[in-house]
């Protein structure tokens, strides 16, 4: 067991953490970021980003990511790469679980994200990895030349439908009512690409196959209609999901279980633990937000730190 007390520990690496921890290395905090065995968040599995001030002809998603953690790095944050197991904040330092490793600290800031929204259906986790997928990026590759339906009407759905026309004969986009909730630029990307067809109004009811998909059965939700749909994977891209299992009667979460923060601030209802990122995000869910908030998080932490002194 570790005797130090930690000022700062950062749970979680996307944007938003390894942000935090390069304000608070550059603060001589020397924050420790617990970054996880899958480390890097959510754009560690995107392509090409386009958004994300700086970078005028875009950036890969993981290089993005790469070029923040040495950032950090270079000030002086430490990494672990390994999940935290278990926390408690009801005492003072705070204790942070690692495995079997025990970790102090004056201050944590929550940056764990949000993970895939999954349909619910049984036979999705059947078929997870044997033709269903909630990563365009990482399984795309696996359905060359082959028939697929994306599920989901949002910018996620449609940025990962045209990105799977690299590799599909055809890509479905399946979505539950006839007006897509994706950005307009998305959306006229999606509609002029020719691989792209939009299949309104429908919900996938059954996934079916033996050892793989092989087909679907897509109930269209105005007259209840079950048509079969023969194709070769289903990737699903209906939103996220905050990870705050680990913070359950920890720190106070909304009824989504989202991490409640206080008005325009990172700070949770327990003073010196602060949340930043999509773990605390109902509305903007970007990468530029993220890193924004984790800046807050870690200007938040300084003052809380700065006020014990
Ligand atoms: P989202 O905007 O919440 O969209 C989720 C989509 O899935 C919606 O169309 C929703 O339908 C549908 N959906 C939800 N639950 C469903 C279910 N059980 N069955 C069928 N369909 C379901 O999520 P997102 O696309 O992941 O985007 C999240 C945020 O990230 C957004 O703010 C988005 O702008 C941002 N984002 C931006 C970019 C970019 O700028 N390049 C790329 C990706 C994501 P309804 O429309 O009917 O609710």
């Amino acid at each position: 067991m570790s005797e130090n007390i930690e000022n700062v520990i950062v749970i979680g690496s996307g944007p938003s953490g390894l942000t935090s921890a390069i304000y608070l290395a550059r603060a001589n905090l020397n924050p420790l970021v617990i970054e996880g065995y899958i480390y890097g968040g959510q754009l560690m599995m995107t392509t090409e980003i386009e958004n994300f001030p700086g970078f005028p002809e875009g950036i890969m998603g993981p290089e993005l990511m790469e070029n923040m953690r040495k950032q950090a790095e270079r000030f002086g944050a430490r990494f672990i790469t390994k999940d935290v197991t278990k926390v408690d904040f009801t005492n003072r330092p705070f204790t942070v679980e690692v495995e079997e490793d025990i970790y102090k600290a004056k201050s944590v800031v929550i940056s764990t994200g949000a993970s895939a929204k999954l349909l619910g259906l049984d036979a999705e986790r059947k078929f997870m990895g044997k033709g269903v997928s909630t990563c365009a990026t990482c399984d795309g590759a696996f359905y060359r030349n082959k028939k697929i339906a994306m599920v989901g009407g949002g910018d996620s759905a449609l940025e990962e439908a045209i990105f799977l026309t690299r590799f599909a004969s055809k890509v479905y986009v399946i979505h539950r009512r006839d007006k897509l909730r994706a950005s307009k630029i998305m959306q006229d990307k999606a509609s002029s690409n020719p691989k792209i067809e939009f299949v309104w109004n429908s919900v996938i009811d059954d996934i079916l196959g033996d050892k793989k998909v092989t087909s679907i059965n897509l109930k269209n939700v105005i007259n209840n209609e079950i048509t079969n749909m023969e194709l070769d994977g289903v990737f699903v891209a209906i939103g996220h999901n905050p990870n705050t299992s680990l913070f359950e009667g920890q720190v106070k979460l909304d009824e989504k279980g989202y991490v409640i923060t206080e008005g325009k601030s990172s700070k949770t209802n327990i003073a010196g633990v602060f949340a930043c990122g999509d773990v605390q995000d109902i509305s903007y869910k970007q990468a530029i937000t993220a890193a924004g908030s984790g800046c807050m998080s870690a200007l938040d932490a300084e003052k809380y730190l700065e006020s014990l002194e």
